[in-house]
């Protein structure tokens, strides 16, 4: 398979309403650099709207989690297929968000993984140490053994990527060094069952840091949470990307 383009994923989380659309917009009037591949997780609600908005800009749309079953009565849930019929290509599954405020379980995230494959949507797998496992000098062993339960046998460069989020990082303005970040990562690619399935590193993504983190080796990209939120900050994370 040729190399995959990098990723920015731009994770909207629980923001978002109609006049937002304005940000997606915005940076959708500036096409991404050469070999660089965007994605916005918009809530649940903006996902069709969203679609039309970046309809012939080549930016997707993606959702933040999806049931492990096809249809049922699930309220308040919703299916891959619903999340593919509105129009996004991907989905996050397993963000530490999750994981804490709904208790989902890796086996559940792999069952996620499934339902989003046959609904033809590419999975982006969050994994990553909390600050207490960090502290224990247990991170490597804790992403291991993440990335082993909640990724289905069967991911490939097509159909998966791979997000490092440590958990601490996520929406503090606090970043692992880049010798830690690199050090996760080339430990993570050795341990993948696709060598080119993409890894992304989210946690405090920012215009400042984004060319420091790009640069890391074995990094291919980000999922960005708050900075995802402004054409202007999200932009220039994309932008740095094209230049690492
Ligand atoms: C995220 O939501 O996955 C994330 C990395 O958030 P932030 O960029 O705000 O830390």
């Amino acid at each position: 398979m040729p190399d995959m383009p990098r990723l920015a994923a731009g994770n909207w989380k629980m923001h978002g309403l109609a006049a937002d659309l304005a940000e997606a917009r915005e940076l959708a009037a500036t096409p991404p650099p050469q070999g660089v591949e965007v994605l916005i997780c918009p809530p649940a609600t903006l996902i069709a709207r969203m679609a039309g908005a970046l309809a012939g800009s080549g930016l997707r749309v993606g959702g933040q989690d999806c049931h492990a079953a096809a249809k049922g009565a699930h309220t308040g849930d919703i299916s891959a297929a619903m999340l593919s019929d509105a129009g996004a290509t991907h989905v996050i599954l397993g963000h530490s968000e999750r994981r804490a405020d709904h208790g989902e379980s890796s086996a559940e995230v792999v069952a996620k993984a499934r339902a989003a494959w046959a609904a033809g949507l590419v999975a982006i797998v969050c994994i990553g140490e909390t600050e207490a496992e960090r502290a224990a000098g247990a991170t490597l062993e804790v992403v291991a053994a993440q990335l082993e339960h909640s990724l289905p046998r069967g991911a490939t460069a097509a159909n998966a990527v791979v997000a490092y989020e440590p958990v601490w990082a996520i929406g503090s303005g606090r970043t692992p060094g880049a010798r830690e970040i690199a050090q996760v990562h080339a430990f993570l690619r050795g341990q993948l069952p696709d060598r080119g399935i993409r890894l992304l590193y989210g946690g405090s993504v920012k215009p400042d840091n984004a060319d420091t983190i790009f640069a890391i080796p074995e990094v291919d990209g980000a999922l960005v949470g708050g900075a995802s939120l402004k054409a202007a900050d999200f932009g220039a994370i994309i932008a740095a990307l094209g230049r690492n």
